[in-house]
């Protein structure tokens, strides 16, 4: 389709095409467990078939770390994370839109929401997709100064 270009998500669990961009869960059809991964076979019930959902597009931080070891084309330091997105779902990401250096255990169970991040396009004009989270915005400040202020922000 002339002025669209294809988009290739990193990742087979994150619909980077759709509108909007959202993760997807393979859920067992024997008994509803969920998994981002795709299985060949159910870890609860040995059942092979599962069908595809989506995934809410926000939860919270449950663990997080920041990443200063680099490499060929990685910008560093960054927040590598865990966020829960409920239904028993975890997904590994990056936590975008704070600063790596100040950020401290104020982001734990803070809400969080998914974002898109375009890692470039290949010379056949593919965008390369994949996603991170972001602190919900009206959360951010409140999650960055907690710690340091130590009272409560006024406005
Ligand atoms: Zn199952």
């Amino acid at each position: 389709m002339p002025g669209r270009s294809a988009v290739a998500p990193v990742v087979r669990y994150f619909a980077a095409d759709a509108e909007p961009p959202h993760l997807l869960a393979e859920v067992c059809d024997g008994c509803g467990a969920r998994y981002l991964e795709r299985r060949n076979g159910c870890g609860r019930c040995g059942a092979t078939s599962f069908s595809r959902l989506p995934v809410a597009g926000s939860g919270t931080v449950s663990a997080y770390t920041v990443v200063w070891r680099d490499g060929p084309g990685i910008e560093t330091p960054f927040v590598s994370c865990i966020v829960d997105v409920g239904e028993g779902l975890a997904v590994k990401s990056n936590l975008v839109g704070i600063d790596p250096t100040a950020v401290d255990p104020a982001v734990l169970d803070e809400p969080v929401d998914l974002v898109v991040t375009d890692l470039g396009l290949d010379a056949d004009g593919t965008m390369a997709r994949s996603f991170a989270f972001a602190l919900r915005a009206s959360h951010t400040e409140g999650a960055r100064g907690r710690r340091r202020s130590g009272c409560s922000a006024s406005q």
